[in-house]
């Protein structure tokens, strides 16, 4: 079975204030062990975390470099993270692909990087408005995780984030049967382009809108492992995310 995977996903939000307070909350609650729990504040609040936060609750850097050391302005890399106890990262966020650029080679890059070094990988991946209404949902989507398999074929330390922009930060969460329909084609995408192992062994997370209102009814899909969290990450209710299998 695979191990419901919930993600919280501060973004560019915190201080040392709030940020110790939304931990203080999540090592004083009672989470359902059955989910595997990461959480990822803002770079600089990495090491706060790390240092707060209790026991078998993971933190996840929200974006790594591909090089290994060097003249690389503002960048971290993957020792530099694992140096700090930090034990995953997330990749590929649409907000870095769309406000920063970063194509699809080079979140395969990075990818390759972090996995090599034996840091856990949440690969983000998701289509726009415009690519969904044009129907070209499932081929955005592919074509970002191809990249990847291009560069990378061991995938037992990637968790998938399917995350449609058009339900990011906007209320407009996607339904569970189009949050269904998308993961199951993921699933056998990496049936075939992959391996079967790695269809049946790879979480596959929802992100775009979760809230403590309308999580339950995605965990009754088949092919939703988890989610990923932004702006609720940041609320009490976060709690009631990571325990919605409860
Ligand atoms: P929201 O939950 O705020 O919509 O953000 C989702 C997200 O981008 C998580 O990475």
């Amino acid at each position: 079975g695979r191990k419901f995977f919930v993600g919280g996903n501060f973004k560019m939000n915190g201080t040392i204030s709030s940020i110790k307070g939304i931990i203080d909350n999540l090592n004083n609650a009672k989470l359902d062990p059955e989910t595997e729990v990461v959480i990822a504040p803002p770079s600089a609040y990495l090491l706060l975390a790390r240092e707060h936060l209790r026991q078998g609750i993971e933190v996840a850097a929200q974006n790594v470099f591909d090089k290994p050391n060097g003249a690389f302005t503002g960048e971290i890399s993957v020792e530099q993270l694992k140096d700090l106890g930090i034990t995953w990262t997330l990749v590929g966020h649409s907000e870095r692909r769309v406000l920063l650029q970063e194509e699809d080679s080079f979140v395969a890059s990075k990818t390759k990087a972090a996995v090599d070094g034996g840091l856990g990988v949440i690969l983000c991946c998701g289509e726009s408005l415009e690519q969904r209404e044009a129907g070209k949902t499932i081929d955005v989507v592919t074509s970002q995780l191809k990249a990847v398999a291009d560069k990378v074929s061991d995938w037992s330390k990637i968790v998938i984030a399917y995350e449609p922009i058009w339900a990011i930060g906007t209320g407009k969460v996607a339904t569970t049967e189009q949050a269904q329909e998308v993961h199951a084609e993921i699933r056998e995408w990496l049936k075939k382009e992959v391996s079967p192992e790695a269809a049946d062994n790879t979480r596959i997370l929802y992100g775009g809108s979760v809230s403590d209102k309308n999580c339950v009814d995605l965990t009754k899909q088949p092919d939703i492992d988890g989610f990923l969290v932004g702006g609720a990450s940041l609320k009490p209710a976060f709690i009631d995310i990571i325990n919605s299998k409860m």
